[in-house]
């Protein structure tokens, strides 16, 4: 080996220098820290660590779907999988009575945010956000050279509907979640409506719509050309940890993304966790149930602190503004006693804090410890 590189030279080369152009510089994401590390930095049992900083389902996946899992010896993982996803295209279809040939899966709604940039960004193409909101859609930009437009939500998280039409007319694509993260609020029909009439492809990504009284969109999409409908089963199939998600949308948009998507972007144990979590939804909506009922009891008792004001929630989490500590420091403290809450690093967020929900007890722990804390 030594000999063979004799006399090569590469020390002044950087690989940099070869990046794409509109990679001018490597966008941040904040990613979640490991939970196994971090606790062992902090000198916790990783095992006794409530997790409340990533919108997981505190109870993962059900029973029926551990099952399928356990048998996976059943499912022959030296083949690959299904390229045109069809068992589980079909299975999503009847679980939302749309049709088969609008649902396409990937792996985490996360590469289907990303397949739309693949799909309509050319660089210097521009999206529209409003924030604070996900933040995968700012960081997909910068990977694919788009202009990030940014309409701020209002004080109170309030869409302001006029410049975000205002926008959508000069931009591909418009990305809002609803129920959004970190707010919780979801979007109003109307704006939806208003900014499909601008002709910019739609994404309403309705990660956490199991948790809300608000309808889904997925059945306007056989008559709406530029709606993208996001779901995924990180949240309500408890499956965070296998990425799988899936996009509703117009049958000639799905076609384009069958086309363009990596072929076997669905793992075969993904799509038996994925079809295990469909037969058994019964299950998963009634434990959505209990989050949803659990969410609003944490924002009730928190809000009895006095330096913790709630903002309405349709998710699964709540966001928090604080009074008398910064959200950083509120986190901090939390990490010490075993539960990891998610601070945003946003500009309005300084003074705020994102808790997951998790289970009734776990709930109650976090209940108890925040009552010990006295902010300045
Ligand atoms: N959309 C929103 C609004 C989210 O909050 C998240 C997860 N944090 C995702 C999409 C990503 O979901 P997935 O695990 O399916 O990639």
């Amino acid at each position: 080996m030594v000999n063979e590189l004799h006399g090569l030279d590469l020390s002044g080369y950087s690989v940099s220098r070869s990046l794409k152009t509109t990679l001018r510089e490597l966008p941040p994401y904040a990613a979640l820290e490991d939970v196994e590390f971090l606790a062992t930095e902090l000198g916790i049992s990783p095992s006794s660590v409530i997790k409340v900083d990533g919108n997981e389902n505190p109870y993962g996946p059900s029973d029926a779907t551990l099952r399928a899992l356990e048998s996976l010896n059943r499912i022959k993982l030296h083949h690959y999988g299904d390229s045109d996803q069809r068992r589980l295209r079909l299975a999503i279809a009847e679980h939302l009575s749309v049709g088969f040939d609008s649902v396409i899966c990937g792996n985490g709604s996360d590469e289907l945010i990303d397949l739309m940039f693949r799909l309509f960004i050319n660089e210097g193409d521009n999206i529209v956000i409003s924030s604070p909101t996900f933040g995968m859609y700012s960081f997909d930009a910068s990977l694919h050279g788009a202009n990030v437009i940014d309409v701020p939500l209002s004080e109170g998280w309030e869409f302001d509907e006029e410049s975000l039409e205002k926008a959508a007319r000069d931009a591909k694509l418009v990305f809002i979640p609803s129920p959004n993260n970190p707010t919780g609020n979801t979007i109003p029909m109307r704006l939806v409506r208003k900014l499909l009439e601008t002709g910019a492809v739609v994404v309403i990504d309705e990660a956490y719509i199991e948790f809300s009284k608000t309808a889904s969109l997925a059945t306007w999409v056989e008559k709406i050309p530029n709606l993208v409908v996001l779901r995924t089963f990180s949240k309500w199939g408890g499956l965070a940890g296998l990425r799988i998600g899936y996009g509703i949308m117009h049958p000639e948009l799905v076609s384009i993304c069958l086309q363009a998507k990596q072929p076997y972007n669905i793992s075969v144990v993904a799509e038996a966790a994925a079809l295990a979590a469909l037969a058994d939804s019964a299950t998963l909506d009634a434990r959505a149930e209990i989050i949803s009922a659990e969410r609003d009891r944490m924002s009730t008792e928190l809000a009895k602190t006095e330096w913790m004001v709630p903002w309405p929630s349709d998710a699964s989490f709540v966001l928090f503004r604080l009074d008398g500590i910064s959200g950083l420091g509120l986190r901090d403290k939390l990490r010490l006693e075993g539960i990891f809450t998610r601070y945003i690093a946003h500009p309005r967020l300084e003074d705020h804090l994102r808790i997951s929900i998790a289970t009734p007890d776990a709930n109650d722990r976090i209940i108890e410890a925040i009552r010990e804390i006295e902010p300045e």
